[in-house]
Parts: C-alpha cells; structure tokens; sequence
C-alpha cells in the first residue's frame, strides 16, 4: 500500500461520523457553586510568548525570538493567582523551547498541582513536518519536559490544532512518542485549522492504539458546529453567548467542555507588531483588556480540572470506547 493510499485509509476510519462515542461525564471533583450541570470540565492554557502563534510566522523569525521581550512568567504567574483564587487545578501545555528557558515557571506549575502536557518544542505545525520529525519532536519535547518537571507528561496539543484532514498519521505517530492523549483537533470550519466533521466529543482514532484525542469544545447548531472551547472566539464573543453554549454542552450533550486560552491573551501591554495584516491584528489583540475579568467569570460559573482528570482516570466513565447503545 503506497503513503496515499495508507493516509487516505486512515483518514477515512478517524472521520468516519458515529463511529465514536465520547465519555459520559460524570463529576470527577465536587466544586461546590461551579459543578451547577454536574459536570467537571477540562481547562487548560498553551504556553507559549506572544511571538509564537502561528498568525505572526511570517513576521518574526524563530531565530529571532531570544531576543525578543519574554512576557510569559508574569503572564503565568497571573493565570497560577487565578486559578488558586478559584481553587482551580488546569493542564498547561508547554512549548519545550519554553521549559528551556524557564524550568524554574514550569516547576512552579507542576509544584501548584496543575498537569504539565506538551504543545511541541517551537510550535512547528504538524504539516509542516514529516512523520519521522514529528515523532521526533514530540518525544524530545516529552523527555524535556519531563526531566524538568519531574512528573510523568501524557497529553500532547498541536501547534494551532494543525492535525487536520492532512495529517492523519499523527495519532499513531503521537502514540509512538508515548502520549495518552491528544487535544488538537478542532471540530470546525476555519481558514487555519478544524476538521469540520471530525467527532465532537473524546475518541480513539483508528491505528493509534490507546491514544485518545479529545476535541475542543464546539456546539452544534443547525447541524453546524461552533466553536466554544476558549482562545480567541472567547475573547471575540460576548461572555454571556460563551456561557451558554458551554452549559448546553455540559447540559444538553451531557459531556465536559475543553477550553483553552493563552498567558498572552491576558496581557494587553504586550509589544505589537506593526506589519501584521488587518485579520490577525483583530483576532490577536481584540478585547485583552477584557479576557481576564471574563476568565474569572467562566473559572466561578463552572466546575474545572485537570485534563487527566477529567477525561484519563478510572472511576469518571471516561471510556472513549464505550459504543452507545
Ligand atoms: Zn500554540
């Protein structure tokens, strides 16, 4: 079987649609006033400097970013008050080129009791690697942050959820680099990312062993999904429409939210650059001066915890392969 063939023969059994079942939400944590629905979700934050996502590639060089302001300590030192003021465990998926240069910030996160997962070592997105350096990157990036923590790393997270329709190999590749779960794939339609019909809730993709990926939240509207799990929809979108898709998913599918955000999302007085065009202008910088009264308001109005907790541990019915009947 030629590389096409054996790609487009996965792709078909990871997107065929029902043929998964996500976990049946039960409360792993009693969280007081936040678990209204019952349900325990999933927060996390992707560590990384304001120059490294993805839409500024072509603006700033990698080998140009030890010179550049680092923002994230403080930025992260911010989200750790945070959430020990909500009594809030998350899951922080770290760039490896980041634990380089701040292990001391990634042992203070570990140390507060919050799961430490991998965003990849410099935010290289999947279809700009082969399998064999993907593979590479994610298990080099493991080691180091394992190392540095001193805990055991089970979650991986794509740069930008660039596992898409293009890269169906990187399940099996993220399971040969010793993952347990995966969160990179987006369930919409977006110029940069998603798999539109890809299942909505945690699954196992076919040929990748134990390995689970669990989506970013969406809601389904119209028989469209739409995002709902944080980052820059959050931020674009009034609070009050991110609360209640979020409690329909809680409420409705009976399933935990994934939600994501960035330390650079709390941080208005972070440089700009100027050359950056007009779309990603507004999606990087709009409403930051809002994002952290709006995080207070999602981390009190529903239950969190870490990733593994929520969706990995025996005794939660995380069983992404229980089939429905
Ligand atoms: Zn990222």
């Amino acid at each position: 079987m030629d590389q096409v063939d054996r790609l487009e023969r996965r792709e078909a059994i990871i997107l065929k649609p029902g043929s998964f079942s996500g976990p049946v939400a039960t409360p792993a944590h009693d969280h007081g006033a936040g678990a209204r629905s019952g349900v325990v979700n999933a927060m996390t934050v992707d560590v990384e400097e304001y120059f490294q996502v993805s839409a500024f590639a072509n603006i700033v060089r990698r080998a140009d970013w030890d010179r550049l302001d680092s923002r994230v300590e403080d930025n992260v030192s911010r989200i750790l008050d945070l959430f020990a003021a909500h009594d809030v465990h998350g899951t922080f998926f770290t760039l490896g080129w980041i634990a380089q240069r701040h292990p001391a910030m990634v042992r203070r996160i570990a140390a507060a009791g919050h799961e430490i997962a991998s965003h990849g070592f410099q935010h290289v997105r999947v279809h700009d690697q082969t399998p064999a350096v993907f593979r590479e990157d994610a298990a080099t990036t493991r080691k180091i942050l394992e190392d540095i923590a001193g805990i055991p790393v089970r979650g991986y997270r794509a740069a930008s959820f660039s596992i898409t329709r293009r890269t169906p190999w990187a399940f099996a590749e993220l399971e040969a680099a010793g993952y347990a779960y995966s969160s990179s794939v987006y369930p919409i339609r977006h110029d940069h990312y998603g798999i539109p019909d890809a299942p909505r809730f945690a699954y196992r993709p076919e040929g990748a062993g134990h390995l689970i990926e669990i989506p970013i939240s969406t809601v389904n509207l119209f028989g469209r999904n739409l995002p709902c799990g944080g980052g820059g929809y959050f931020r674009l979108l009034p609070y009050g429409v991110s609360r209640w898709a979020m409690r329909r998913v809680n409420r409705r599918d009976g399933q935990p939210c994934m939600f994501y955000f960035h330390p650079w999302e709390i941080d208005p007085q972070q440089p700009r650059f100027g050359s950056v065009g007009l779309k990603t202008r507004f999606r990087h910088y709009t409403n930051l001066r809002r994002m952290e009264a709006r995080l207070r308001a999602v981390l009190a109005d529903f239950a969190w915890d870490r990733v593994d907790r929520v969706f990995l541990e025996a005794g939660h019915g995380a069983g992404p392969n229980r089939e429905e009947s």
